[in-house]
């Protein structure tokens, strides 16, 4: 049998679109209250305007740690705890390696990978208070990696390995790792490419199939982070039913 949210704190970072503002509003319609970071905080209020329960908007930059500590240290002051963190803010600037523009990789790494990293590091002594979850957005990037996209799978396969050593080192302190993995979601994510390419690749790949919906994933958020406290769930691979490889 499922709990619901009711006096659960969560902190979403990524939250001012796609997956991360989905997964928020379902956070908040299961009963808990939302601390929701972003960099565009003008999108966060209107995500806390739709929202049905309490929302603290909140300015966040994951590649700055102290914007990490300052919005964990917010999430706490103003809701007296933070039982689920949402690692979900990530960029894809994705193109081959060779004459590579690294500044892009850069600001992956640095996004997706160091900022979760982070992220976990801020809120892990709280989540030991609580006996909270941490629930890490990776990808399908995080189990195969593809031509064009290896960095960005550097980063979700870096996320993978982080989240089982954290697994391992606290599991029986109550703490929760679940890591999921979405394949095509339609978001924003690719409009910020800048290889032609890649970008029209990955644009023609949306428009042949049926892809899954930010709320698809939220879905599974709700799932997994609704379990009763002796079920773990790690790991959820989620693609579009049309989406072979
Ligand atoms: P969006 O581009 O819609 O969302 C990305 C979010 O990350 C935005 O809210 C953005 O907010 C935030 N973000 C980016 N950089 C930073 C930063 N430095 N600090 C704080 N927030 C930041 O894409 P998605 O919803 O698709 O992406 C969400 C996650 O899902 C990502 O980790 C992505 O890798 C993953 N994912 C997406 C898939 C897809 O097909 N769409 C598939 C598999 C995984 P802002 O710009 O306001 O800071």
């Amino acid at each position: 049998m499922s709990n619901t949210l009711e006096g659960k704190v969560v902190l979403v970072t990524g939250a001012s679109s796609g997956i991360g503002e989905a997964t928020a509003l379902a956070l908040s319609a299961e009963g808990a209250r939302v601390a929701v970071g972003a960099r565009r905080a003008d999108r966060l209020e209107s995500l806390a305007r739709k929202a049905p329960g309490e929302v603290l908007v909140l300015e966040l930059d994951v590649s700055d740690q102290e914007s990490v500590r300052a919005a964990v240290v917010a999430t706490v002051e103003r809701f007296g705890a933070l039982d689920v963190l949402v690692n979900n803010a990530g960029v894809m600037l994705s193109g081959p390696i060779a004459g590579a523009d690294t500044t892009e990789w850069t600001r992956m790494v640095e996004t997706n990978l160091l900022g979760s990293m982070y992220a976990v590091h801020a809120a892990l002594p709280h989540l030991l208070e609580r006996k909270g979850t941490v629930l890490q957005i990776s990808s399908t990037s995080g189990r195969i990696a593809t031509a064009g996209g290896g960095v960005y799978a550097a980063t979700k396969f870096g996320i993978t390995a982080f989240s089982e050593a954290l697994r391992q080192e606290v599991t029986e302190q109550g703490v929760r790792v679940v890591v999921i993995e979405p394949g095509f979601v339609a978001t924003e994510l690719a409009s910020h490419i800048t290889d032609p390419t890649i970008k029209a690749f990955a644009q023609n790949m949306a428009a042949s199939m049926r892809t899954l919906q930010p709320e698809d994933i939220a879905n599974a958020v709700v799932y997994a982070v609704t379990q009763p406290e002796h079920v773990a769930v790690n790991e959820i691979l989620i693609r579009p039913t049309d989406q072979a490889r």
